[in-house]
């Protein structure tokens, strides 16, 4: 028979933070943002648990560097060629940025050719401690997802491996058997059309919330994957007991994401009054405001498949999204608001490290997170 579930299920939007009293800590910067990790598989790892998403526009060298320099953890996106990323860890070797918590990305298309490149990069590129890979499909409940993850546990026993995206518990057991980190999130992404397309998905916060306890029981760990609007987001995954975060929208509009940055024009609805030589005012014209924008796009959009798998198959339907987003500058400050959001938030619950913040939280329900009664006049 047909389940309906009635508990309804929340994302970040539906809940808040609850400040309270906890361990006295006087500042910010008394916070220990660095976490120890003790993998599944055996392997260790140090870092702030925060992960750029393996995408085509933010899991690109320029970001993936400046998050490993900031002590966070990174993925490359799967189309770059062994000898990209061979030259790539040996430029981060002379600049003294450490590779530890560098994932590479393999996907399921032409799977012999991902384990082909991890061979390249390994044998021709030195790559061959602290390995972490992260296998990746839109879809992890295929039964190719799995027999890839096997293979690719067969072929890195000792690496840390990342395998997702799901979105129930379920399924999580099975893939520990292989995978150190479980990727959740299925339609919650800002370039995503899965929900729209499919009517699946399984909203964040009751996603950690089922995922979190059952991977956490038999010493695995979860990365929350999709859906970070606000570093606030941030800190409710790791206040819900998610290991790791993956954003990707939140990265796409810096001047380090892939693409240009593109200008467009619109008349605003204010006008400039026109004088003439004399001081009178003559006529009104009406102000042009520019406004610059970053291209963003899902990586089951219709434009990725053309760009990278050389068109739709026709049993195919589009479950991403081409956007032009607001360019938002240098990532130097998305990252800083990220770190300096996270210590926030561990002073208002009393936490003195990130690891400890499932902890002292206090997560309630709301109906409205946010007061927006001036947000249209943000300068
Ligand atoms: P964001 O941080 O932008 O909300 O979400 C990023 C995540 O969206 C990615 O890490 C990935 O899991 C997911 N994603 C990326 N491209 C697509 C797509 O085309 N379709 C779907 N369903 N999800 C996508």
């Amino acid at each position: 028979m047909t389940q309906l579930l009635s508990e309804t299920c929340l994302d970040y939007s539906d809940i808040l933070i609850k400040p309270k009293m906890g361990i006295n800590l006087n500042s910010r910067k008394d916070v220990g943002l660095q976490r120890d990790f003790k993998f599944k598989h055996g392997q260790k790892r140090t870092g702030l648990g925060v992960f750029n998403a393996n995408m085509a526009t933010v899991g690109n060298f320029a970001i993936v560097k400046k998050l490993l320099a900031k002590g966070m953890f990174a993925t490359l996106h799967k189309f770059y060629t062994a000898e990209e990323i061979g030259n790539f860890l040996q430029e981060c070797e002379k600049e003294n940025i450490s590779t530890d918590n560098l994932f590479i990305t393999i996907g399921l298309r032409n799977f012999p050719d991902h384990l082909q490149k991890l061979k390249d990069i390994e044998t021709k590129y030195g790559w061959k401690k602290n390995q972490n890979i992260s296998i990746e499909a839109p879809n992890f409940y295929i039964p190719q997802a799995l027999e890839n993850l096997k293979k690719t546990r067969d072929a890195y026993p000792n690496a840390v491996i990342m395998a997702g995206n799901i979105a129930s518990s379920d399924i999580c057991l099975k893939l520990l058997d292989c995978a150190d980190i479980i990727k959740c999130g299925i339609g919650s992404g800002s370039a995503c059309l899965t929900r729209k397309q499919t009517g699946c998905g399984t909203p964040m916060v009751s996603l950690i919330l089922e995922c979190a306890d059952i991977v956490h029981s038999v010493n695995g760990h979860i990365c929350a994957d999709g859906g970070i609007v606000e570093v606030g987001d941030i800190c409710k995954a790791f206040c819900l007991n998610s290991d790791f975060v993956m954003a990707g929208g939140i990265f796409a509009g810096t001047d380090e994401a892939e693409g240009t940055i593109v200008t467009k024009y619109k008349l605003s609805n204010e006008v400039m009054p026109r004088f003439d030589s004399f001081g009178c005012k003559t006529a009104y014209d009406p102000i042009v405001q520019e406004q610059k924008f970053k291209q963003y796009f899902g990586m089951s959009s219709e434009y990725a498949n053309k760009k990278y798998a050389g068109g739709m198959d026709t049993y195919k339907t589009s479950e991403g999204r081409e956007l032009l987003i607001p360019y938002t500058g240098t990532l130097d400050h998305v990252l800083q608001d990220i770190t300096g959001g996270i210590a926030s938030c561990c002073t208002y619950i009393g936490a003195d490290t990130v690891k400890s913040m499932s902890k002292c939280a206090t997560l309630i329900k709301v109906h409205n997170q946010l007061n927006r009664v001036f947000e249209q006049y943000t300068k």
